[in-house]
């Protein structure tokens, strides 16, 4: 007899998924050149140290979990209240964003919150995303049958894909038509991009003038360094009757492998039934959360709750400036070294315009062997990706000098221009 059927959604995503096959280059590269000193500016992890006040507090909740009075087994599905309404206070109130504890949900990770969501929402929704875009957004529409096959160009059947490039500024133009899910992440991975309040305030309006619902993606919020852009989608008006947002604790506070984040489901915010009934999101995503996540520890929703002491928001403020420098950096050596640069500024992200005749794979390759550099190429992104290259400030200050030292060598050398 034949074994169990798979999920055949599966069998449509691209076999050459970015980051796998990136590690297959560098693998073969560093095979034939063991001495070559690779620097890594490729992938999105952070690289400094977890925060002092995150690991004091989460050093006393071990030693709580070692007493029988403080030890703590399952906790509330939804978080922790403490964590919850020091998130609602500090990260929303505070901005004059009208989000309670109640609606804050604390996660393990806005990668699979950002990706379970689709466990609440409908099979016929037109679903629109950027391109470039987080490739998570899509390949999880992918993986629950919400798109049809891949193109040549790697687009799914059923999506709408919105371009975003130099020509439009890297804001996404609006869909020309009806879309029901929008996916939307400022500050932008992977073009550094944010948006203004009016900007996003455009979106807001499109949404509830065509009962579309976002779904706002707010990882990068920490690095906004201009006072006047918004960190929040619930800064704008009207945004509570039509946006979700996901926010995460891994690259502000360094958690990444700590693992710690949260998704605001507004009450009040509602979809439509296949019978035509209202229903409020809130109570299926906490019915979804209740049946198939157990929390996140104590021990690190106590980590997490210290980015919000006095101590906890200076250090995390340090580490961000230090990220900040690293993308300055970047962004002026490689201007200077005659490239045209994007994002960086409110991003831990640059978005470079590779050289003329040089297209993504190739400026990846030319890195790679001629400066020992890995970074990321931005058609792994999206179609509209081609032609651009990703590269990350996660690094060390002395990795990120080297590294444009050998880019601006690299470039200039005659057979990087033949
Ligand atoms: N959203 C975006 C846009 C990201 O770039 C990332 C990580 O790189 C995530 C979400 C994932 O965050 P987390 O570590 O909370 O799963």
């Amino acid at each position: 007899d034949p074994m169990a059927q798979v999920n055949g959604n599966y069998l449509k995503l691209k076999a050459g998924y970015l980051f796998p096959e990136i590690a297959r280059r560098v693998k073969a590269f560093s095979e034939a050149n063991p001495e070559a000193p690779i620097i890594r500016l490729g992938i999105g992890d952070v690289t400094e140290p977890l925060p002092e006040a995150c690991r004091s507090a989460m050093k006393a909740a071990i030693d709580e979990m070692g007493t029988r009075e403080g030890f703590h087994g399952y906790g509330p599905e939804q978080g922790y209240l403490w964590l919850r309404e020091a998130i609602a206070t500090h990260d929303f109130q505070s901005r004059g964003c009208q989000v309670s504890a109640e609606e804050i949900f604390v996660s393990d990770g806005s990668k699979c919150d950002s990706s379970n969501i689709l466990d609440i929402l409908g099979e016929g929704n037109r679903i629109a995303v950027t391109d470039p875009v987080y490739p998570v957004y899509v390949d999880s529409n992918v993986m629950a049958g919400r798109t049809g096959d891949a193109d040549d160009a790697g687009q799914y059947g059923g999506l709408t894909y919105l371009p975003i490039t130099a020509s439009n500024g890297f804001t996404a133009p609006l869909p020309e038509g009806k879309v029901d899910l929008i996916y939307l992440c400022f500050p932008n991975n992977p073009t550094g991009a944010v948006a203004t309040k009016e900007q996003l305030k455009a979106w807001v309006d499109y949404a509830r003038a065509n009962g579309s619902l976002i779904l706002f993606d707010a990882a990068y919020e920490a690095f906004i360094q201009d006072p006047s852009l918004p960190h929040s989608i619930y800064e704008i008006d009207g945004a509570r009757e039509c946006a979700i947002e996901f926010r995460s604790f891994s690259k502000n506070a360094g958690f990444t492998g700590t693992r710690c984040a949260l998704t605001v489901v507004p009450r009040g915010l509602i979809g439509t039934a296949a019978n035509g009934e209202q229903v409020e999101l809130w109570g299926l995503w906490n019915r979804r959360q209740c049946t198939k996540f157990n929390g996140v520890s104590y021990i690190v929703q106590r980590g997490a709750e210290a980015v919000y002491s006095p101590e906890g928001q200076a250090q995390v403020k340090a580490l961000i400036a230090f990220y900040m420098e690293n993308a300055a950096i970047i962004r002026r050596e490689l201007s200077a070294a005659g490239l045209a640069v994007y994002g960086g500024e409110q991003a831990p992200y640059v978005w470079i315009k590779t050289p003329t005749g040089v297209d993504s794979w190739g400026f990846f390759d030319l890195l790679l062997s001629e400066a020992n550099v890995v970074g990321t190429p931005g058609s792994g992104f999206g179609a509209a990706g081609e032609g651009y290259f990703r590269l990350s400030a996660f690094n060390s200050r002395e990795n990120v000098l080297e590294a444009m030292q050998r880019i601006q060598r690299a470039l200039s050398a005659p057979a990087a221009v033949a």
